[in-house]
């Protein structure tokens, strides 16, 4: 072992208040955000996981049903809509503002004490212990120096959970924040079971031939303008190809690796006059923004919500946007 540094962005100090709050709670609630990624759910499901196994009554709170590509993951049944009104303690994690937390913001009043554990620029939650780093790549990455350092139990469920975060939000170990320490964790998360094999399996290569049929559609039908690009998902196409809204998340990634892009921008039509905008880039800062639209995330991949009546008038508001990006 001769070699390994110990991992620390978390200071010593943040680490002893986040183990008081949880030896001083009886119920723990954890919630991530709604639209729920990878990492969202592999940090959620995983420090709920290490929670309980530590010996505390730990619950998820879930919000919307979670997209088909992270149905493989473990510990799903206790990412549920009946959870308490409120808790002793309330961990947010992988959410930067309190409405992305849905449902949950009452129960974030009423809890006793709430902290936030996240890796957004701009993080805007007030409560009684803030642990947000952006230089992490992934909340798992800080959820895993928190059960590290503070020897909490990491079963093989746990390990791949976190895994699983890691992996998805550094876009396997390709974007810029994806630092040594990233790598030395995912060695570690397979030392301790992370099923490495299934889950890449399970996440890159499994794709319905539908999904790929939508997604070329939606490239077909991008529009190019220099250094960016820009594609819609409707609801429409979503029903012609018989697949899910979340199943256009990899066009934006697919459009941004190209030669010559630099920032790729995709509208997603949802209910009620909502039009999701992701937007993905290489070098320039896409958080700002989305900040100044409402929304947020990081330097090189953010998005921010649009509301109108109709399709054609939404995309013509993120199209004009992103000219001017
Ligand atoms: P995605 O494009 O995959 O939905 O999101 C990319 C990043 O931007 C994620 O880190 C996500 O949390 C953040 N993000 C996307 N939409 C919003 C939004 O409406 N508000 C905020 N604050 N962040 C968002
Ligand atoms: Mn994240």
């Amino acid at each position: 072992m001769k070699g390994l540094t110990k991992i620390m962005i978390i200071s010593s100090e943040d680490l002893k208040k986040i183990k008081d709050l949880i030896d001083q709670a009886e119920t723990i609630g954890v919630v991530s955000h709604v639209n729920p990624d990878g990492d969202n759910l592999g940090s959620s499901l995983a420090f709920a996981r290490t929670l309980r196994n530590y010996g505390k009554d730990t619950e998820v709170l879930g919000h919307d049903s979670v997209d088909d590509y992270l149905k493989f993951l473990p510990d799903l049944e206790y990412y549920k809509n009946d959870y308490k009104d409120s808790y002793d303690l309330l961990l947010i994690l992988d959410a930067s503002e309190l409405d992305r937390i849905g449902d949950a913001q009452i129960v974030a009043k009423n809890s006793k004490k709430t902290a936030v554990i996240d890796h957004h620029l701009g993080g805007k939650i007030t409560s009684d212990l803030n642990i947000i780093h952006p230089e992490s790549p992934a909340t798992c990455q800080l959820i895993y120096e928190i059960i590290e350092n503070l020897n909490l139990p990491l079963d093989e469920k746990t390990a791949s959970l976190l895994f699983t975060g890691i992996v998805t939000d550094t876009g396997r170990f390709m974007y810029y924040d994806t630092n040594r320490e990233t790598f030395e964790i995912a060695g570690k998360l397979i030392d301790a079971g992370a099923n490495k094999d299934s889950i890449y399996q399970a996440l890159y290569q499994n794709k319905p031939i539908k999904t790929l049929k939508f997604e070329t559609n939606l490239i077909a039908n991008a529009e190019f303008m220099d250094n960016k690009v820009f594609a819609v998902s409707s609801k429409e196409k979503v029903s012609e190809f018989g697949v899910q809204m979340g199943d256009s998340e990899h066009v934006v990634n697919i459009l941004r690796d190209l030669e010559g892009i630099e920032v790729s921008m995709l509208l997603k039509e949802y209910d009620n006059g909502e039009y999701k905008v992701s937007m993905r880039s290489k070098g320039i800062d896409v958080s700002k923004v989305a900040r100044a639209n409402g929304g947020g995330g990081h330097a090189n991949a953010s998005g921010f919500s649009i509301f109108d009546d109709n399709l054609e008038s939404a995309a013509k508001k993120a199209r004009d946007i992103l000219k001017e990006i």
